[in-house]
């Protein structure tokens, strides 16, 4: 093992195993530490993964819900995802980009780019994360660096997009300046797998397949003074309790190394794709395993952000909403010009196959109605609420006198421009409820003003 490489399997496994022996009150002191929103080591975790006691896994569930609703109330906030270029060179088993796969691959042209934000600003979204797969030739950072200044220097009647979260192929530290100085949100890359027999297995071939150099991006990244990162594995590869275990691991060293760990956790499950047959991966993930998963990481990084994409359906996505999950995508297209094709009611040719079909309106309607306030928020990053000082506050408590303003402010706006009269009226109802909420006399006052100001006519306010 390279010194670069913090991942011990033997050492995780032999956890897994010990940890199945864990005395039902040490269990229960674990579960009490959770309650505490002390957050839990990777060792108590191992313990949460393999206790087979009902009463154990009701409690895990119970806390879980009981961390979303005291940390992140009734907020989510929505992103979509804007595919770019599906040029790759890698060869990954899991993934349609796969060189082998052959498909009329192309990148977005800048008139291209700026098309598919007008289609996402039109569904009300002000984050996105851009995504795009790994080629040096066809897509190299200066690809990327242009369509984040083109979708920056987009303005709108109703605003712009304001936060441009990056999921590109791991690279240098030169490079991961060049996105920090053109203003990255959050720096996004799964480790598919830190199981690295498998990583080697799936990554057939292409630079991808150097699995320290993967594991060791964010170390990269936060060398070239990006403080927030967000990482993830993809359900489906491998074990699962041994991917949440090496995502725990390397959460722990980040927070050792750079005073945070991960600022967002993705938790992606493997889908159906063009150029891979699933049934060919043996470690899929059910339905009552991923929710165990969600709840207990919920459990382990209280104040981690958790993202959901559009892999998951509806009914899924609502239990996982109360677990722990506090982002989600809406109205989604994992196809390069995806948006500008499904509104010319095209054939789509997707990077994998999305669960959840409906649009970004009825999404965020329903959501509405299960009593959740949808945010469009992008305010911490603007306000330099990152990293290590995003934790602190987050860790005090302070941050819920700035989400909660900031989530029906950004509300408001979304009702005002792209909500029909029926929209308007839940959005009223849900921010009289939600009003008091907001503890800080002075901020709710203030929240109250700024809402009625972009009830006239006013916008982009943020705490
Ligand atoms: N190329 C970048 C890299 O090297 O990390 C990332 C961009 S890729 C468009 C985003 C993510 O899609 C990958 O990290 C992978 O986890 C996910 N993905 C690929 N194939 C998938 C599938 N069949 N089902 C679900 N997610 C998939």
């Amino acid at each position: 093992m390279s010194s670069e490489n913090f991942i011990n399997p033997s050492y995780i496994f032999g956890l897994l195993d010990s940890a199945k022996r864990t005395s039902d009150a040490e269990i229960t002191k674990i579960l009490d530490k959770a309650e505490r929103f002390e957050g839990l080591n990777h060792i108590e975790i191992a313990s949460l993964l393999t206790t087979n006691k009902p009463e154990h896994i009701a409690r895990i569930f119970g806390i879980a819900g009981k961390i979303k609703q005291h940390i992140y109330g009734n907020r989510i906030v929505m992103f979509a995802p804007l595919y770019v270029s599906d040029y790759c060179v890698n060869r990954c088993a899991y993934c349609s980009y796969n060189c082998s796969h052959e498909f009329g691959r192309r990148r977005l042209t800048m008139d291209e780019v700026r098309e598919e934000v007008k289609i996402l600003e039109q569904m009300g979204h002000k984050r996105i994360a851009l995504e795009a797969g790994e080629h040096g030739k066809q897509c190299p950072i200066d690809y990327i660096l242009e369509c984040m200044r083109t979708i920056y220097d987009m303005k709108f009647e109703n605003g712009a997009i304001r936060r441009i979260n990056v999921n590109i192929a791991a690279t240098t530290v030169e490079n991961y300046r060049k996105l920090k100085d053109i203003s990255i949100g959050t720096y996004i890359l799964f480790q598919e797998t830190y199981h690295q027999e498998t990583y080697e297995k799936v990554h057939v071939s292409g630079p991808k397949k150097d699995f320290a150099y993967h594991l060791t991006a964010f170390d990269r990244a936060h060398e070239a003074g990006i403080g927030d990162v967000g990482g993830g594995v993809l359900f489906g590869l491998a074990d699962p309790y041994f991917e949440v275990l090496g995502l725990m691991i390397h959460n722990e060293r980040l927070d050792e190394r750079f005073g945070s760990g991960f600022h967002t956790i993705s938790v992606p499950r493997l889908c159906p794709a063009a150029g891979m047959t699933i049934s060919e991966f043996p470690n899929l993930v059910d339905d009552a395993t991923f929710e165990r998963i969600v709840a207990v990481i919920r459990l382990a990084v209280p104040f981690t952000g958790m993202i959901l994409s559009t892999r998951e359906n509806h009914e899924m996505r609502g239990k996982l909403l109360k677990l722990g999950i506090s982002q989600i995508s809406a109205g989604s297209s994992t196809e390069v010009g995806g948006y500008a094709k499904r509104a010319r009611k095209e054939i789509i040719n997707p990077q994998f196959f999305v669960n959840d079909e409906r649009t970004a309106l009825e999404i965020i309607t329903e959501l509405m109605d299960d009593g959740f306030i949808p945010s469009f928020c992008t305010a911490c990053y603007r306000s330099g609420r990152t990293g290590d000082r995003f934790m602190s506050l987050a860790k005090s408590g302070q941050i819920k006198n700035v989400c909660l303003p900031n989530a029906l402010m950004t509300l408001t706006e979304y009702a005002e421009d792209y909500g029909d009269a029926p929209f308007k009226t839940k959005t009223a109802s849900a921010i009289n409820r939600e009003l008091p909420e907001i503890a800080n006399e002075r901020m709710r006052q203030k929240t109250a003003e700024n809402i009625a100001k972009i009830r006239t006519g006013e916008r982009d306010f943020y705490v």
